[in-house]
């Protein structure tokens, strides 16, 4: 006689992380899949780092650490952030940063906007910290942008907070300068409204990055700005992410932190300091890779029938329109097209559904050149063929 709470009714894992475990359960299986689901560098972490986490853990830094993280990483990223330490929180990955932001700050039905696409889990989130969420369809046409517009019809007495990611998962969609001065001057109106950036693409942007800090100082009392090392310093599995915001919302998501993981692995953290201290140069290298691989995946898509794909500014997702691909081939549901394409050609790719976007499919090309091409031969020959 199990039983649910109500507040996670319709929870589940991430569908993201349902397809890749699918894609992985096949492959043990013996076939043939290739799998370009994940947002995952194939990029090892840098050794430094490695050995970095090895000293630390034979140097006894092996005990409880801070709630709100090491004092010597939450003070290297409020250096680099031009803040104070009581102003930044670390967590066990920018996932926890986001949930402790939603556990230590909505009430019951309070709201969220967030425009789509948006990673998977803004949304759950949202839920399992009893808010709700409101979800504002961004299309192409805007390049995905939420607009200043669409923003101020979306607010009412209830909004707590807009969560904003750039550059985007999944459309790789970076906001500009004047983009983000444009949302800035609306919620300026609008007391109410807590701001959430999350940047953890910063480093992986095509075009200069701005950060939503240095375009709206005055917003600082109620901008939360969420990285962290997954991404960048191809670290997903330490599981190191930060926040950065007004001492008094750090210190409230610091007591959801300390009742639920007690604060993030010393070792990680450890770890993360010297990616966030050491050597750079390999970022711009490995974005340089990234580029290239965009391009190729870009102009592969775009060849195809049915599928147009913008080329996006930042991440390493690709976010193409397949409308026209399904209607040929019969599909009513992206969902249906992807469990059908793992099927039949075995190939794992997210549907736009998973981002709140019907009709599209991200690709994630975090992935080796040869995988890439596997891939795309895999879907040509999937729309190509497939009735
Ligand atoms: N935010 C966005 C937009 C992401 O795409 C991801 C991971 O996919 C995260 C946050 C989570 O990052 P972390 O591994 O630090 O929890």
């Amino acid at each position: 006689n199990f039983r649910r709470a109500q507040r996670i009714q319709s929870l589940e894992i991430s569908e993201i992380v349902q397809l890749s475990e699918r894609a992985a359960y096949l492959r043990a299986e013996g076939q043939d899949i290739v799998a370009l689901s994940t947002g995952e560098p194939d990029f090892p972490t840098p050794p430094h780092v490695v050995a970095a986490a090895h000293s630390a853990a034979l140097a006894g830094k092996t005990k409880y650490p801070a709630t709100l993280g090491t004092p010597e990483l939450r003070d290297e990223i409020a250096r680099q952030a031009g803040v104070s330490r009581a102003r930044v929180i670390v967590s066990t990955g920018a996932k926890q940063v986001l949930a402790n932001a939603m556990l230590a700050t909505l009430d019951p039905g309070e709201e969220v906007i967030m425009p789509a696409p948006f990673w998977t889990s803004y949304s759950d989130i949202v839920l399992l910290a009893s808010g709700t969420p409101v979800v504002l369809p961004c299309p192409v046409e805007d390049g995905f942008r939420l607009t200043a517009e669409r923003l101020e019809a979306a607010i009412t007495p209830r909004t707590r907070w807009l969560m904003l990611n750039s550059p985007c998962n999944p459309t790789g969609t970076n906001y500009s300068e004047a983009d983000l001065r444009a949302l800035a001057e609306v919620l300026r109106r609008y007391s109410q409204v807590q701001i959430l950036i999350d940047e953890i693409y910063d480093q992986l942007s095509y075009v200069p990055f701005t950060s939503f800090a240095t375009v709206a100082p005055d917003l600082s009392e109620r901008t939360l700005i969420v990285n962290g090392v997954s991404k960048a310093y191809a670290m997903t599995g330490w599981r190191i992410g930060w926040g950065i915001g007004p001492a008094a919302m750090i210190s409230a998501m610091g007591a959801v932190q300390g009742q639920s993981t007690s604060g993030a692995s010393s070792v990680a953290q450890a770890a993360a300091l010297a990616a966030l201290s050491g050597p750079q140069e390999f970022l711009l290298e490995r974005r340089e890779v990234f580029r290239s691989r965009r391009d190729m995946v870009v102009a592969r898509l775009n060849a195809m029938p049915g599928v147009t794909c913008s080329r996006p500014d930042g991440a390493f997702y690709v976010f193409p329109d397949i409308r026209r691909a399904m209607a040929t081939n019969g599909f009513e549901s992206c969902a249906r097209f992807c469990e059908d394409l793992l099927e039949q050609v075995g190939l794992a790719l997210v549907p736009g559904r998973a981002f709140g976007m019907p009709g599209h499919l991200r690709l994630s090309y975090a992935y080796s050149e040869a995988e890439l091409l596997a891939g795309l031969d895999r879907l040509e020959r999937f729309i190509t063929h497939v009735r």
